[in-house]
């Protein structure tokens, strides 16, 4: 069984008046994520991580932030079509491995939950979903509370 491995970056900036959904979980408070889309930076990040692993391009080739179809879209949904196209081509995903970093929220609270939702997207058991968050110890724009960043890593495995 042959292995690939794909990493996968976003970033979003905080915004008044916008939800705050993490791996298709909306947590709940005062600030939430500006974007095109929902602004799911965990989806974002896992869809090009998976992509990234089969040699399949990104996220911005797949749905690209100058169609109006793609405005406000669930980030789930685009996660699920990246897995589709993915299984299609050949692979399976083994298990993924998520950190974001933020000052705030602090994620612990809902770590199981993203656990759970994210499983059935990408085909595997929630035990194969790991996620994480981290400060960045109050530095940069991070530190400063201007948004938020997530990296992904998703293994494959398949027949090429
Ligand atoms: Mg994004």
């Amino acid at each position: 069984m042959a292995c690939r491995v794909g990493i996968g970056y976003d970033s979003h900036r905080f915004a008044a008046g916008r939800k705050l959904i993490l791996g298709g979980v909306e947590i709940p408070g005062e600030i939430g994520l500006d974007g095109h889309s929902d602004a799911d930076a965990i989806c974002h990040a896992l869809t090009d991580a998976i992509l990234g692993a089969a040699g399949l391009g990104d996220i911005g080739e797949m749905f690209p932030d100058t169609d109006p179809a793609n405005r406000g879209r669930d980030s789930l949904e685009m996660l699920a079509a990246a897995v589709e196209k993915v299984g299609r081509a050949g692979h399976a995903i083994s298990q993924v491995d998520v950190t974001v970093i933020a000052e705030r929220p602090k994620l612990s609270r809902y770590r199981s939950q993203i656990r759970s939702r994210l499983g059935p997207v990408l085909r595997i058991d929630p035990e194969n979903v790991s996620v994480k968050g981290k400060s960045n110890e109050g530095m940069g724009w991070i530190g400063r509370g201007e948004g938020l960043a997530c990296i992904a890593v998703a293994t494959l495995e398949g027949n090429r």
